[in-house]
């Protein structure tokens, strides 16, 4: 499979390389047979958020198990984690034909075809640190689609703000002994393990940042507490209780007391990541806004004749192409082995707040249709919305990118 499609400090192109295009063909292709089928099998199951939920509200089993066979069918096509390295079972594909990949499913709207390539279920670099037995347990396994997994950094008293939190572990003798509460943690009802952020050492010796730890965790271990259910997400965030959970030194992963280090090695990649997807989906519904604009007549003539109408496509279409320059931007620099702190910080900020004013003008221009409950331009809305706080909020991008400018 590719590698670059951009060579890093061979100048810039802004073209899909042959190789990125032949992934983006093999995507639409995959999604069309494997993904579009399996949707239609589940019917109304999957399209109506009422009968995707159990009682508890976790989801069904059918749905889950819809997830499960697109991750592995994408792990064996050599879909799911395609920017691995290959001997992590990736195919080590460039940054930017990553960005391309993730732009491009996300393109599809925010249906199962969301789960082709992996996201906070599957192996993220992160869990790349797995060593002796902690890579044909857990990373190999979750790279294949066999196993999901989760990251839980968030508590209750602790978000943005997250080397504050309160979990602990302690040792006693060789084992490790966890206590604490996480809470929105993506996937964790349906994981196999938990990749968990403790403290290790308190903060007044390691330093703010120093003294946590991450510990692999697997499910008949922890405790799933309450759904944190987003509008949209519904069945998909959970508490994770760990009450005196024990484990081995085999299941710390990564250096101990620098787990909250190696996550910020990362933060770029996720920065990238989300502005992928959220250009992707802003795409989508700003194709579902033209379409409208040019079908629906009111006073004798197309909506988009208006320029009250023409005017929020126009604005809608010059975010999303600069947002997606700023993307390949990113990607080429972390393709070139820069950190793009304030690059990525700068996409996933304009990305995903170009995403939410797409996503609210494409309800306005569908008028009472775009607020019917369950339709795709408000599942986009509650999608923006979210994007806007989850790895690092609107505010802490900011604040990033003034720290970067010495400003602050
Ligand atoms: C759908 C969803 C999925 C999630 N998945 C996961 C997951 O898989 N794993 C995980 O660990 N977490 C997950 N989270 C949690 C998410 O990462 C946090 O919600 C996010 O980091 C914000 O933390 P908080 O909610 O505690 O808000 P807070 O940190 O309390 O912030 C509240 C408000 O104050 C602002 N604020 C805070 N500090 C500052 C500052 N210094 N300057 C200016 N403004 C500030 C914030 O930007 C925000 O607007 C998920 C959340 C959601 C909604």
């Amino acid at each position: 499979m590719a590698t670059q499609d951009v060579a890093p400090g061979a100048g810039v192109s802004f073209e899909t390389g042959e190789q990125a295009r032949l992934i983006l063909d093999s995507l639409d292709e995959f999604v069309e047979r494997e993904v579009e089928p399996l949707e239609s099998d589940l019917g109304e199951t999957w399209s109506n958020p009422r009968l995707r939920h159990e009682t508890d509200g976790r989801l069904v089993p059918e749905v889950v198990e819809a997830i499960e066979q697109i991750r592995k069918k994408s792990a064996d096509a050599g879909f799911y984690a395609m920017n691995l390295p290959e001997a992590a079972g990736g195919d080590d594909v460039s940054n930017v034909t990553w960005y391309r990949a993730k732009k491009h499913v996300a393109g599809k709207g925010v249906g199962l075809a969301q789960y082709v390539l992996a996201g906070p279920e599957g192996p993220k670099p992160l869990l790349l640190q797995a060593e002796g037995e902690q890579v044909e347990k857990y990373l190999k396994p979750t790279v294949r689609g066999e196993k999901s997994t989760a990251f839980a950094q968030t508590e209750p008293g602790a978000g943005s703000d997250s080397p504050s939190m309160d979990a602990r572990a302690e040792k006693e003798g060789d084992e490790w002994v966890i206590n604490g509460t996480k809470q929105w943690i993506t996937n964790a009802p349906y994981a196999d393990f938990v990749q968990v952020f403790a403290r290790t050492t308190p903060a007044e010796e390691a330093g703010r940042y120093g003294g946590i730890t991450c510990f692999l965790v697997e499910r008949e271990e922890y405790e799933v507490g309450a759904l944190n259910n987003a509008v949209g997400f519904e069945g998909m965030q959970a508490e994770v209780h760990l009450d005196d959970v024990r484990v081995g030194e085999n299941r710390v992963l990564g250096e101990p007391d620098a787990a909250f280090y190696n996550a910020m090695d990362f933060l770029s990649l996720g920065r990238l990541e989300l502005g992928a997807e959220a250009i992707g989906h802003a795409e989508h519904l700003l194709d579902a806004a033209i379409d409208y604009a040019q079908d629906r007549e009111a006073f004798g003539r197309p909506i988009g004749k208006f320029q009250g109408i023409s005017h929020k496509i126009a604005r809608g279409r010059a975010k999303t192409y600069a947002a997606d320059a700023a993307g390949l931007r990113c990607a080429w620099k972390l393709d070139a082995g820069e950190t793009a702190i304030e690059d990525t910080s700068i996409l996933k900020w304009f990305a995903t707040n170009a995403f939410w004013e797409v996503a609210d003008d494409t309800v306005q221009v569908h008028g009472g249709n775009g607020l019917a409950e369950d339709n795709p331009y408000m599942d986009g809305l509650h999608a923006a919305r979210v994007l806007r706080i989850v790895e690092g909020a609107d505010e802490i991008q900011l604040n990033t990118i003034a720290k970067q400018l010495g400003v602050t």
